[in-house]
């Protein structure tokens, strides 16, 4: 089966769907963008993730080229027409085509493309046994809120993670602080079993899952505090994990080589995720 993209306007076997070269994004990431979980072929917390989008567009003074119901339509049907039971997805929107100078053209129409792909859900065995991840300096923009497809800084972080047999790279700050990964958010939970992420300002993006994971610990009656940590609190915590759309919520047994915790994954990140995957499996 061919797999199908929804690009301005319309549906397209991927070998036709094309953008133009002068398409804003592709000449200077001009862009957003967001990625929606896919399960039992529904979208998981599309409410959330386009009020993100809207929220980023809105930052960037691009236009939305759908209202909420209408890109709805567009991103469900992209999900039936590709048969995707069990994956993500994706949706793109720059400031369109125009002759190339940076300023903001005149008239130009936003671009929106969507694609969905199946995938299966991380390897089990991330979650059982735990991952690493390494730290690395955050060389990223002031606006890190915005989820803009400018990902450069992200690209090569995941690199070095991946070059380093780690799954992620937490990005470290001026201050010794960790913002986030480069597509997760970092957690941590100290020894009087506080749970402990950055608050959401404009040094991480506020990830959808994040906020599912709030929900949880508010019903589940855990503490929560959104607070800077450094990479030394995290060395030391009693457990650290990450969340993500694709990542779901992975426990971090090793920061640096460093064991967290016993180095195996922690009790509270398990109920976590067991927790997590109970909410994808009720979406929508
Ligand atoms: N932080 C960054 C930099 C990301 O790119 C992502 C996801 O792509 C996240 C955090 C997690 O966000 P979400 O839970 O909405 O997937």
């Amino acid at each position: 089966m061919s797999r199908i993209a929804y690009v301005a306007g319309q549906y397209l076997p991927h070998r036709q769907a094309a953008v133009h070269i002068e398409d804003r994004g592709f000449q200077f990431a001009d862009g957003v963008y967001e990625v929606i979980s896919v399960v039992g072929g529904r979208l998981v917390d599309a409410e959330r993730h386009l009020q993100r989008l809207n929220r980023s567009l809105g930052e960037l003074r691009i236009p939305a080229p759908l209202g909420d119901a209408a890109l709805g339509i567009v991103l469900r049907e992209v999900i039936r027409r590709n048969g995707v039971d069990t994956g993500i997805v994706y949706l793109q929107v720059t400031r369109g085509a125009a002759p190339r100078e940076h300023a903001f053209p005149k008239a130009a129409k936003p671009t929106l493309v969507v694609t969905s792909r199946r995938s299966r859900p991380p390897d089990p065995r991330l979650g059982d046994d735990g991952i690493a991840v390494i730290t690395i300096p955050d060389i990223r923009w002031q606006r890190c809120d915005i989820k803009s497809i400018a990902l450069i800084a992200n690209v090569l972080g995941k690199q070095a993670a991946r070059e380093a047999s780690a799954y992620e790279a937490w990005q470290v700050d001026r201050n010794g602080e960790i913002t986030e990964g480069t597509s997760t958010n970092a957690w941590i939970v100290t020894e009087e079993g506080a749970v402990v992420t950055r608050a959401a300002d404009t040094a991480i993006l506020n990830g959808v899952t994040r906020l599912a994971i709030f929900d949880i610990i508010g019903r589940e009656g855990y503490r929560l505090v959104e607070r800077p940590f450094t990479v030394a609190e995290a060395k030391a915590a009693r457990e650290a994990f990450l969340t993500s759309t694709t990542a779901d919520l992975l426990p971090v047994v090793h920061i640096d080589g460093v064991p967290v915790g016993e180095g195996r994954p922690g009790p509270l990140a398990l109920k976590l995720r067991a927790a997590y995957f109970a909410h994808a499996a009720s979406a929508a």
